[in-house]
């Protein structure tokens, strides 16, 4: 049986009118809305009711496509082109665009008249997709661009299928080179074999992994991290590369700064010891024996104090030089700090190598350095030990050899010792002095002892000379000539020197008190109390709550401190002096070029060292030379004193030749406070 059209066409239009996802729309011959169906009304804003009856271009087309549209229907009709299904853009009821994909279909209808179908399907999502689609793609470009890293996208089996570098400097190939070809074609095999072990560890571990290669390149070597990620879907791997170049560079310095000296560049007291402990356990492996060079520059304080810190720096710097140049390529040359070094020597055959290269070591140094047109003399001391006979440890070897470095500078500076057991015995004593002396002050240890200062002419008491005594419950009695240096030291002398000026003025007034005499006071005084930026303003108030005028207080000082020549020192000794202190030189005779310093400070008095002393009965020598001092320190205008009288003979001949004022046994050891307040000399002269 035949379905008559019109059911069909009813049949169809109930199919669609529902449809809301299609647009399905009916034209007669003029175009006129003839059908109208729910997707119409979504995707174009018209009712049913609204729509039936309107022309095709005046609803749905924007202006500039009408005639388009008249003139293509019309062809259809008349000549049968066909209208063919296309993306276009119409509009709706208010005017906005709408994308479509539009199919057409011709009808004749019972009437023997034309009716035109459009279905058009709403393609806004799919604009949007693709819209997005475009807007990542821009900004993965954009991103591409802006980064510095490199983006490789390869195939499971290494063929690189994009290669994205933003910056196109310092490439180590242009893009184009890279696609197509596998990673092994175009790197370096050390390089291309890491991309195969973590390209397969990625994949394995389904998702990253990252590591880091490097590249010669034209200006020099150049670190990479490369981070892998699988596409598994796509069966590709993307690898994101950046230069780490100068991280590398700043994490370089930094070990550099941990374990080299930044002014020398050697090894620093860390990498040194570290090097001597490996030293020392290769050196047990292979029963081998090692060699130890503790080394000190002489003076080099010295250097610093007068001719500043850059010339010193300066000198460090070419002192390590010599040091390298002088050295095998196995040994080890380190800066422990300050002027010390260490220099370490392997595999020796004996001692007497290492005495060699000690030796060899001097001798390169007696060689002046030129530091900005000067020539300095630096000399140097060591102190040896090896390995096993000195020691089995890193500290015990160190240790000991700082202990012969020491002797060395005890033994006069520039020369070499070796460890020896004794040696130790002398460093144990110091460091225990140096910790029982830290207590020493607050618990009273000390005690300051006068010696009497005797008027040659008329035997009378004048003064007296401060001198500190130490008694330590474990050490004992220990003498100021082993515990004075070791104070100077530590530095624990500045606060000691003040306490000896404090009693020492204390005990003046009280004396002074007592016997209504005039008496003064000498104090020694050390270089390094020089330092103490509070020493002038210490003497004022000192001298100002005793009530004692500075001219009753004197200050012995050595030569040595003069021989620092350094400016702080000059401007104290000036102070004291303006202050009305007097100045004393003491141990005259035991330095070298005593008379210039004589002139050009502001000394009052000067004492002759004991040593002269003993010798003027017995040496022709002596009595010459504490004959000639007398009388050039009068012309100087100075006063004599003769230091270790012992005898009425010393005194007698001290007495003609002149000299003023005598210290010594002869009259009093140095004597505790009461003791010296009831001190009269009674021996007959
Ligand atoms: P100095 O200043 O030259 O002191 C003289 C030293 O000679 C003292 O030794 C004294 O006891 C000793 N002496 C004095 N008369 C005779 C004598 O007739 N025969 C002999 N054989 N010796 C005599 P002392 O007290 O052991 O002091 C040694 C050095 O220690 C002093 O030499 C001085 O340089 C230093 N010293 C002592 N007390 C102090 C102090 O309070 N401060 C500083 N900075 N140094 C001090
Ligand atoms: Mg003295
Ligand atoms: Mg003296």
């Amino acid at each position: 049986m035949l379905i008559p059209e019109k059911a069909i066409k009813d049949a169809v239009y109930q199919l669609f009118d529902a449809v809301d996802v299609l647009s399905v729309q009916g034209y007669d011959e003029e175009r006129r809305v003839i059908y109208w169906n729910l997707g119409s009304e979504l995707l174009y804003g018209y009712t049913e009711k609204e729509a039936l009856g309107k022309k095709l271009e005046d609803i749905i087309f924007p202006e500039h496509m009408r005639q388009f549209v008249v003139s293509a229907h019309k062809d259809w009709l008349e000549q049968g082109i066909k209208i063919p299904a296309a993306e276009i853009t119409l509009c709706n009821k208010s005017g906005d665009d709408v994308s479509v994909f539009s199919s057409h279909v011709l009808f004749t209808n019972e009437y023997n008249k034309h009716e035109m179908y459009c279905i058009d399907i709403n393609l806004a999502e799919v604009r949007q997709a693709q819209a997005q689609a475009k807007f990542k793609e821009n900004m993965l470009e954009a991103v591409f661009e802006a980064t510095p890293d490199r983006f490789f996208l390869i195939e499971e089996d290494g063929t690189i299928i994009d290669y994205h570098a933003g910056d196109n400097k310092d490439l180590y190939a242009a893009p184009k080179e890279f696609i197509g070809k596998t990673i092994k074609d175009l790197f370096p095999d050390k390089v291309a074999r890491k991309f195969k072990v973590y390209n397969t560890k990625a994949m394995s571990h389904g998702g990253g992994a990252s590591f880091e290669y490097e590249l010669t390149m034209p200006n020099g070597v150049s670190y990479f991290e490369a981070r892998l990620s699988h596409l598994k879907a796509f069966k590709q791997v993307v690898i994101i590369v950046r230069d780490i170049t100068e991280q590398h560079k700043a994490a370089e310095k930094i070990r550099q700064h941990a374990y080299f000296d930044s002014l020398t560049l050697l090894p620093n007291r860390f990498l040194s010891l570290d090097r001597l402990t490996q030293m020392i356990e290769e050196a047990k492996r292979n029963r081998e024996k090692v060699a130890l060079l503790f080394l000190d520059l002489d003076d080099f304080k010295k250097v610093n104090d007068s001719l500043g810190h850059e010339v010193g720096d300066k000198l460090l710097i070419e002192a390590s030089n010599r040091l390298t140049l002088a050295l095998r390529k196995a040994d080890t040359v380190g800066r422990l700090g300050g002027d010390e070094f260490i220099v370490l020597l392997r595999a020796l055959v004996n001692d007497r190598d290492a005495i060699e290269i000690a030796e060899h070591l001097l001798k390169i140094f007696r060689e002046p350095f030129q530091i900005d047109g000067k020539e300095l003399i630096l000399t140097l001391s060591i102190g040896i030990v090896t390995y096993p006979e000195n020691g089995n440890s890193t500290s015990d070897l160190l240790r000991n050899a700082d202990a012969a470095m020491y002797q060395s500078k005890l033994l006069g500076r520039n020369t070499y010792s070796f460890f020896t057991k004794k040696m130790n015995d002398i460093m144990l004593r110091r460091f225990e002095i140096e910790g029982q002396m830290s207590h020493a002050l607050e618990n009273n240890e000390f005690e300051v002892y006068y010696q009497p200062k005797i008027d040659v002419k008329n035997g009378r008491v004048i003064g007296a000379e401060a001198l500190l005594r130490w008694r330590n419950p474990t050490l004992g009695n220990v003498t100021p000539d082993e515990f004075i240096p070791i104070a100077e030291h530590t530095g624990l002398i500045v606060p000691i020197g003040k306490y000896v000026v404090e009693q020492a003025l204390k005990f003046l007034n009280e004396w002074r008190n007592v016997h209504q005499r005039n008496y003064t006071m000498a104090v020694n005084l050390s270089p390094r109390q020089f330092r103490d930026k509070e020493l002038i303003s210490f003497i004022k108030k000192s001298l100002s709550e005793e009530g004692i005028k500075p001219d009753s207080l004197e200050f012995e000082i050595t030569e040595g401190i003069l021989m620092i020549g350094n400016s702080y020192i000059d401007d104290a000794l000036d102070e004291i002096h303006k202050l009305g202190v007097k100045l004393s030189m003491d141990d005259f005779g035991t330095g070298y070029s005593s008379l210039s310093y004589l002139r050009q400070y502001s000394f009052d008095i000067l004492k002759i060292d004991r040593s002269f002393i003993n010798g003027i009965t017995l040496e022709k020598e002596d009595f010459d030379l504490v004959k000639a001092t007398i009388a050039m320190a009068h012309s100087l205008d100075l006063l004599v004193v003769a230091e270790g009288v012992e005898t009425h003979e010393q005194l007698t001949l001290l007495g003609e030749l002149g000299c003023d004022l005598i210290q010594g046994y002869y009259f009093s050891q140095p004597i505790p406070a009461n003791e010296m307040l009831n001190f009269r000399f009674t021996a007959n002269h």
